[in-house]
């Protein structure tokens, strides 16, 4: 019996519109429940979660997309492209390892703690089902844009194939 070979699986340079559309919506629906579930704590943490929130992004901008094989084109969250007319482009070869990459990847990932933090906490000034209804659609997105990511964008990422990216290495068996 012939052993078993796996189809390679070929990259994007560009990728599909509907996935970006796809993958930008569900980011945008997280930062916006996101920044509901903190206005429990009044409008100025709100405000501050929401400036948090874009500074991530635009750190990750300026830092990760300018060292990126995607610089200048359309990726699978369509910054690559966005990054291109706003930073200069840096050394591809820094892409994953620079302090300042590390930095703007680490706000991301509080962006995705805080809300769930401040939803249970929440839930300790008292359970009610609009508290848990957040709460549930913040992690409901939370994983959508982990299944997504994972099965469709670093699946199909130079930069997970070239295993520049720790979080695409996650996305690609081979
Ligand atoms: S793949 Fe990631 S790092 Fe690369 S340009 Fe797109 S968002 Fe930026």
């Amino acid at each position: 019996m012939k052993p078993y070979r796996r189809r390679a699986v070929t990259c994007y340079e560009n990728y599909p519109t509907r996935l970006v559309a796809l993958n930008i919506l569900e980011v945008l629906a997280a930062m916006a429940v996101g920044v509901i579930i903190i206005a429990h704590f009044g409008l100025g943490a709100a405000l501050a979660y929401a400036a948090l929130a874009l500074l991530a992004v635009a750190l990750s901008m300026a830092f990760g997309c300018t060292r990126c094989h995607y610089y200048g084109r359309l990726c699978g969250t369509g910054l690559g492209r966005i990054a291109s007319l706003i930073f200069e482009k840096r050394d591809e070869e820094e892409f994953g390892s620079s302090f300042s990459q590390i930095v703007s990847w680490t706000l991301v990932g509080i962006t995705l703690i805080v809300p769930i933090a401040a939803g249970v906490m929440a839930l300790q000034d008292g359970v009610t089902s609009l508290h848990l209804l957040w709460l549930g659609a913040f992690l409901g997105l939370v994983a959508a844009i982990g299944v997504t990511h994972s099965k469709l964008v670093c699946s199909r990422c130079h930069q997970a194939k070239e295993k520049r990216c720790s979080l695409g290495r996650l996305g690609r068996s081979a």
